[in-house]
């Protein structure tokens, strides 16, 4: 299937007030170059190189999502361009991105990443360390940083009904930010194998790479 067809496909079925991001780690810029065309805008990339390096060869209107594990140092490459950054685990990630922020006198999007998987191996704030984090006053600490919602990822199995609750738990947890954050907007959860179960649990923006761009050689 063509990345146009594959894109128009998911797009007939999102209600409008989700937004899709197409996951385009490990693809060439002519794969993206063709989605562009279709109308896509919202890409996402989990490695700072790679995304920094295709920002500067693609057209300047896309909007980048950096969806991977971040590590502190690298956050001045990406931090005068990005749109949006998923994977903030821990207040060092808030700290760093709001310091590299004001050097570039813009505020940075960013989602708070929370664990909600079985894996260790995955990333993000347990429940405890999120509801402190929610009860300082996170504008007025990181006031380069739009925090505007919450990531997530489900544990990788084939039970739906564990996905299922899994994005639930997630969504919980973002209506109550929301409660005191009422700017909140964002719950970015789903990915190829789970998207429409992650718009049934309220997700707002999924992000899609597989079955977009086809299957990777490597895995990230
Ligand atoms: C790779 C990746 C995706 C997309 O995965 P697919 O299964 O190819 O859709 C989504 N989110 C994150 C954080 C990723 O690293």
């Amino acid at each position: 299937m063509s990345i146009a067809k594959a894109l128009q496909d998911i797009l007939a079925k999102l209600p409008q007030n989700v937004t899709l991001i197409a996951v385009s780690k490990t693809k060439p810029n002519e794969d993206i170059l063709e989605a562009y065309q279709a109308g896509q805008r919202h890409f996402g990339e989990n490695k700072v190189q790679e995304m920094t390096s295709k920002h500067e060869a693609l057209p300047k209107d896309i909007a980048w999502h950096m969806i991977g594990h971040v590590q502190t140092n690298k956050i001045k490459m990406f931090a005068p361009f990005v749109y949006m950054v998923h994977g903030v685990d821990r207040e060092k990630v808030l700290s760093e991105l709001n310091k590299e922020a004001s050097k570039c006198n813009r505020k940075i999007k960013a989602l708070l990443q929370i664990h909600i998987a079985e894996e260790e191996s995955k990333f993000g704030f347990d429940h405890r360390e999120f509801n402190e984090l929610i009860e300082s006053n996170l504008p007025q600490k990181y006031p380069y940083v739009e925090i505007c919602g919450l990531m997530g990822m489900a544990t990788f199995t084939e039970n739906q009904s564990q996905i299922a609750k899994e994005f639930n738990s997630l969504h919980e947890l973002f209506l109550l930010g929301k409660s005191k954050y009422p700017a909140w907007d964002t719950l970015s959860m789903g990915m190829s194998g789970d998207w429409e179960l992650a718009i049934q649990s309220g997700s707002t923006m999924i992000r899609v790479g597989s079955a977009i761009f086809g299957s990777r050689n490597y895995n990230h």
